[in-house]
């Protein structure tokens, strides 16, 4: 796979904002605004590795868009993926999924236990942390003491947040557990667009570490295989829309202004990383937490999914395009 995977993922249309002027159309590995009656509206078409229309579940989500980077992590290969959009466009739903149809996180967590079962000569050692990022500060989601953490970087372990705490965990059901337990201590805010907000980003990351099981090797056996460490972030970011929509002021306001900043530098990092080696240049990590802390898992070697969803109601056409721009500069 490339290292940079971008897909867009349309969620259903909610049937009282249906419109009678435009539509984003579907076609393959395309999506394009089109007038009702017809014909498409030029300048207005994008495409990407993936597009999900609004009858994609989260499993064909999940196969399409983000299997190989679990795969590839199992294998040592550190790796990201995002979902990126608007409020209510449905990243939650992507990243954390329903009763009925769970979520890239859910499948991502019993798709790598799965994987590390299957592979006899080594030993597996899992850790799992939840955090989220809110106005620039980072707070550990496993435990409500451990606010405000520092970003600390040394020869040993590389960038890291001190502090945070991981748990080591061997199936499923208990990560499932350690989530939910952790939701209770999201921030959540209430904005004029009506919907119970997310104004933070939220990162699951999963440390998966295993070692050679083969001892008969002799004790110079020192290739760099014998030990693997590898770092699975799966990131469900705040939302996507420019502060004047949401019309406030005040705590809004600092949040927004938090959210913004870190998603352009988010935006700046992709696109110097997906620009090819020789033009990068300076890679902005340094310029958001958000990058920072994800900076061991994003370029080099590491493998990246990008999942863009937006909302196909009329209404937020203006964001939808701003997802849509932000989809295409990764590319
Ligand atoms: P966001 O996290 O981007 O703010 P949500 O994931 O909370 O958005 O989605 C907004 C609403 O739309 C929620 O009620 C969610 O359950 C629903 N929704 C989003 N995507 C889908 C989908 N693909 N299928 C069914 N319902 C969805
Ligand atoms: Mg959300």
């Amino acid at each position: 796979m490339e290292n940079i995977c971008v897909g867009v993922r349309v969620r259903p249309t909610v049937p009282s904002e249906l419109s009678n002027g435009t539509y984003w159309k579907v076609e393959e590995n395309r999506i394009s605004l089109h007038k009702v009656h017809g014909t498409p509206i030029s300048g207005l078409s994008y495409a990407f590795d993936h597009v999900c229309d609004g009858s994609c579940t989260n499993a064909m989500v999940y196969e399409l868009l983000t299997k190989d980077i679990m795969h590839a992590a199992v294998e040592g290969f550190n790796g990201t993926a995002f979902a990126y959009g608007q409020t209510s466009s449905g990243k939650t739903f992507t990243m954390s999924g329903s009763e009925t149809d769970p979520g890239i996180i859910h499948r991502a967590v019993k798709d790598v236990f799965a994987k590390t079962q299957l592979i006899s000569d080594r030993e597996f050692l899992i850790r799992v942390s939840y955090m989220e990022i809110y106005n620039e500060e980072i707070n550990d989601l496993f435990a409500v003491e451990n606010q405000k953490l520092q970003i600390h970087e040394n020869l040993e372990r590389g960038v890291f947040v001190a502090g945070l705490r991981e748990e080591i965990v061997n199936n499923t059901e208990q990560v499932l557990k350690l989530i939910r337990s952790g939701e209770v201590n999201r921030h959540f805010g209430e904005t004029n667009m009506n919907v119970r907000s997310s104004r933070s980003h939220t990162i699951f990351r999963m440390v998966i570490e295993s070692k050679a099981k083969d001892t008969n090797l002799s004790s110079d056996y020192s290739s760099s295989d014998a030990i693997r460490v590898s770092v699975l972030n799966l990131v469900d970011l705040a939302g996507s829309e420019r502060i004047a929509k949401t019309g406030a002021g005040g705590v809004r306001l600092k949040e927004g202004k938090h959210i913004n900043k870190s998603l352009m530098v988010l935006g700046n990092v992709i696109n110097k990383l997906s620009d090819g080696a020789k033009q990068r240049g300076h890679i902005p990590y340094r310029d958001s937490k958000l990058t920072r802390i994800l900076q061991p898992a994003l370029g080099g070697n590491a493998k990246t999914s990008i999942i863009c969803t937006i909302a196909p109601e009329e209404v937020h056409i203006e964001e939808t395009k701003g997802t849509l721009q932000f989809a295409s500069r990764a590319k």
